[in-house]
C-alpha cells in the first residue's frame, strides 16, 4: 500500500514502509527529494542528503543561507520536469521483498512545453501520480507558446520608443522576459541584483547569456531599456515614482493574464500570458500519458482538477489538503 499525504511537502509512504519527502521545508524522510528551487518548494536547512539537480542545489544555495551536496538514490529517477531551470519530477520505484513493484511519479511543478532553455516533462507511465494542479481550472488554457512569445516580442518592438517595467517571478519568469525583450533587439537589458544572481548560476550551468546589468539607484532608465523587476515589487512606491517620472510602460507576465482581473489588479498597461506550468489541457495531457490508477493533485486549484478527473475520466483522483487525515490509500 502506498500512501501519499500533504505534510510538510509532500509525504510518500511506499509499501515497503520507507518515508519519501519531498519539497518540504523541514526534510526528514528516509529519502528526501527536491523539485526545484522556488521558495515554495525549498528547504530552510538541508537534510544530510536531498535528491535533487545541481542546478538546483546551485540555485538552493542563492535563495538559502547553506546549499545542499545534491544527491542521487537508486529508487528515485529524476525527469526533467520543464517548469524553471533545474527542476525535475521524481519517479520513485519501490519493489518490496514480494516482488510486487509499485511506481510513483511526483512532477513537482511541471509543463510540457518545450521553450527557450527548458525542453518540456515527457510523461511515463506510474502506478500512482502526484500532479500539481495551479491551473486546474478548465478555464486555463493557453495559446500555443510560439503565438505567445511572438506577442510579447511584438509589444517589445513596438514600444521601444519607451522604457519598459517588466514584472515576473525572479525566478524562471524574469529570465525568459529578458529573453523576449532580447530577442525584440530592446537596447539595455536591467535587472534586479536577485535576478542577475539567478542568471549568473542559470548561465553557469545552461548554455544560455542574459546580458543584464544590474539596476540601481544610480541608474537613469531611458527610452529602449527593458527593466525586470520580482513581482512581489509591483506595489512599491517607488516603481510607481520610475514609471511617472520616465514615461515607462509596465508590464506583467503570468499565466494568470488569462483572466483579465490580472491586469487591473497588478495596475498594469500591458498584460501577456506567460506561464511555466501545465495549463487545464496539459494537465490532462499529462495524467493520461501517466496513465496511472491513482491520482493526487496537490497545489493550486486541487478540489477542481481532482473533481474534474472523476467526473470527465477514468482516473481516479483526490485532493491533497494539507495535514488531512484521513484519506484513501492505494
Ligand atoms: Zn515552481
Amino acid at each position: 500500500m502506498t500512501t501519499v499525504r500533504h505534510t510538510d511537502g509532500i509525504e510518500v509512504t511506499l509499501p515497503d514502509g520507507r518515508v519519501v519527502q519531498a519539497d518540504a521545508a523541514a526534510p526528514a524522510g528516509d529519502v528526501n527529494v527536491l523539485s526545484h528551487a522556488h521558495g515554495d518548494h525549498l528547504y530552510d536547512e538541508p537534510p544530510a542528503s536531498l535528491v535533487c539537480s545541481e542546478l538546483t542545489a546551485a540555485l538552493a544555495g542563492v535563495r538559502r543561507e547553506t546549499a545542499p551536496e545534491p544527491a542521487t538514490h537508486p529508487d528515485v529517477e529524476l525527469l526533467n520536469a520543464g517548469h524553471v531551470p533545474g527542476s525535475r519530477a521524481a519517479l520513485v520505484t519501490c519493489t518490496t521483498a514480494t516482488g510486487e513493484t509499485t511506481r510513483v511519479l511526483y512532477t513537482g511543478d511541471v509543463s510540457v512545453r518545450d521553450r527557450f532553455y527548458l525542453e518540456g516533462f515527457e510523461p511515463v507511465s506510474a502506478d500512482v501520480l502526484v500532479v500539481e494542479a495551479t491551473y486546474g481550472s478548465p478555464e486555463y488554457v493557453f495559446r500555443p507558446q510560439a503565438e505567445l512569445e511572438a506577442e510579447i516580442v511584438d509589444w517589445f518592438e513596438d514600444t521601444a520608443d519607451r522604457p519598459a517595467i517588466c514584472m515576473g517571478y525572479s525566478f524562471g519568469r524574469a529570465q525568459e522576459i529578458q529573453r523576449l525583450a532580447a530577442r525584440a533587439g530592446r537596447s539595455r537589458l536591467l535587472v534586479s541584483d536577485a535576478i542577475a544572481d539567478l542568471d549568473a548560476v542559470i548561465e553557469r550551468h545552461l548554455d544560455v547569456r542574459f546580458g543584464a546589468e544590474r539596476y540601481g539607484e544610480s541608474t537613469t532608465l531611458e527610452a529602449g531599456d527593458v527593466l525586470v523587476l520580482p513581482g512581489q515589487t509591483n506595489h512599491l512606491a517607488f516603481v510607481e515614482r520610475l514609471r511617472e517620472s520616465t514615461g515607462a510602460l509596465k508590464a506583467g507576465f503570468s499565466g494568470w493574464a488569462v483572466n483579465s482581473s490580472f491586469r487591473y489588479r497588478g495596475d498594469y498597461d500591458e498584460t501577456f500570458v506567460l506561464s511555466d506550468h501545465c495549463d487545464h489541457s496539459e494537465l490532462l495531457e499529462v495524467v493520461r500519458g501517466v496513465d496511472p490508477e491513482q491520482v493526487y493533485v496537490t497545489h493550486g486549484s486541487v478540489d477542481e482538477f481532482a473533481g474534474y478527473l472523476t467526473a470527465e475520466t477514468s482516473y481516479p483522483a483526490q485532493s491533497l489538503q494539507r495535514n488531512q487525515t484521513t484519506l484513501g490509500d492505494f
